[in-house]
């Protein structure tokens, strides 16, 4: 059978687990005694729904998008995540798990980012609630994603740059984890992905799984029945795609599929394929399949996209990919930009890079016409325009 949850221990079969420093075990066992309680309560969860509706901004639509459908000769959907305030899916998890941190008595919260996306989010909730708010992010992701910083220090967060490595996403989460071993009492860590020691794998699947349960009801409306034939997400850390795969892992005829960063080829050495040529370790808490050397060294992700540009991936993907229900293709930084394009021009919107891997996979799989297909759009492309600029003044020269 296949789980959607973990063990006690927080496996899903040989990937999880908690495998964290002794001065972390306080924070992390008082969150693992607390979390199912505190997010099973009836008036947490008044607290949440209320929030996604009146805050967020959900239930996000899903779209039928006719122009992509007729092309691909399928019946394609748009769930429409770039509609969430701050402009993609990670306010959910951060909205959810504020409101734990508050329940827990915390005063301060910190938190990692990548693509800038999860700290915007982090920040916007912090000033929300009135709490102190730290993020940690790669000082080149500060370069490339200029906007959000300053959004971030708008919303009165300390931004702080990781100076280490690739100076990306993974930099960032180990600054992060060692500010929080210093200050551990007053601190909640916001993990922005299904990553992390347990329980943050599974806690930030079920803030997310806020996707899939509003897709059973929108398509049960729009189609007569709850289930699609495929779900495709992109996947960085994995959260978009549990929280769209979440309530159809059961449902064993839903195909679904995730879609990693080949960046410039799965075979070169700038890739965050992560499933396709990772291999098993343990990477920010938990064991799980990553980019390493055969010495155990953990490479440099690559992807165009900031938020894809990790070189793990959370225990719930691997275990699905493992148990082969649910498949993985990778994508590359030149296809991403493609489908970015062809989407703002065959339907009006423009999507985020890391969205524009799970539109680059349609050509690639040979749908029926009777086949529903749902593809997450996990975030906006505002912060993208740069990148998308540059491409686009690059092609006009090549033609
Ligand atoms: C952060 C981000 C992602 C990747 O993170 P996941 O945890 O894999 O979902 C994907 N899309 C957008 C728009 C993002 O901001």
């Amino acid at each position: 059978m296949i789980i959607q949850e973990p063990d006690t221990k927080g496996y899903y079969g040989p990937y999880g687990g908690a495998y964290i420093p002794e001065m972390l075990h306080r924070n992390v066992e008082e969150l693992q005694a607390n979390y199912l309680e505190i997010i099973n309560d009836n008036g947490f969860q008044e607290d949440f729904i209320n929030l996604l509706h009146n805050y967020v901004g959900r239930p996000t639509p899903l779209f039928p998008a006719k122009n992509l459908s007729s092309r691909f000769k399928t019946k394609i959907y748009l769930k429409r995540e770039d509609l969430c305030h701050t402009g993609a899916h990670k306010l959910n998890n951060v909205v959810g798990q504020i409101l734990l941190a508050k329940r827990l008595k915390k005063k301060h919260i910190i938190a990692e980012t990548g693509a800038g996306q999860h700290g915007v989010a982090t920040a916007t909730v912090c000033a929300l609630m009135g709490l102190r708010c730290t993020v940690f992010m790669g000082s080149k992701d500060i370069q490339r994603q200029q906007p959000n910083v300053l959004r971030m220090k708008m919303l009165g967060a300390e931004v702080i740059a990781a100076t280490s490595g690739n100076q990306t996403l993974k930099d960032a989460i180990n600054e992060a984890i060692r500010y929080w071993i210093n200050h551990s009492d007053e601190t909640h860590y916001v993990i922005g992905s299904t990553i992390g020691p347990h329980p943050y794998p599974d806690m930030v699947a079920r803030f997310q799984s806020v996707i899939s349960s509003e897709i059973r009801k929108q398509l049960l409306e729009k189609e007569g029945r709850e289930t699609p034939d495929y779900v495709v997400a992109c996947v960085g850390g994995g959260s978009n795609a549990a929280g769209a795969f979440y309530h159809f892992i059961s449902d064993s005829q839903v195909k679904l599929i995730g879609v990693e960063a080949a960046g410039e080829g799965v075979g070169s050495s700038n890739t965050a394929a992560t499933i396709a040529i990772g291999t098993e370790g343990i990477i920010h808490g938990c064991r799980t399949l990553l980019m390493q050397t055969p010495d155990g060294q953990t490479k440099e992700a690559h992807s165009i996209s900031a938020g894809l540009d990790y070189p793990g991936i959370g225990p719930l993907h691997a275990y699905l990919h493992q148990s082969q229900r649910a498949s993985y293709y990778a994508i590359t930084d030149e296809e991403a930009l493609n489908a970015a394009f062809d989407l703002a021009l065959s339907e009006g919107i423009i999507p985020a890079l890391e969205s524009a891997h799970a539109l680059a996979l349609l050509p690639k799989i040979a749908f029926r016409p009777h086949d529903i297909v749902v593809v997450n759009l996990s975030g906006r492309g505002d912060k993208d325009l740069a990148i998308y600029q540059e491409y686009f003044s690059h092609d006009n020269h090549d033609k």
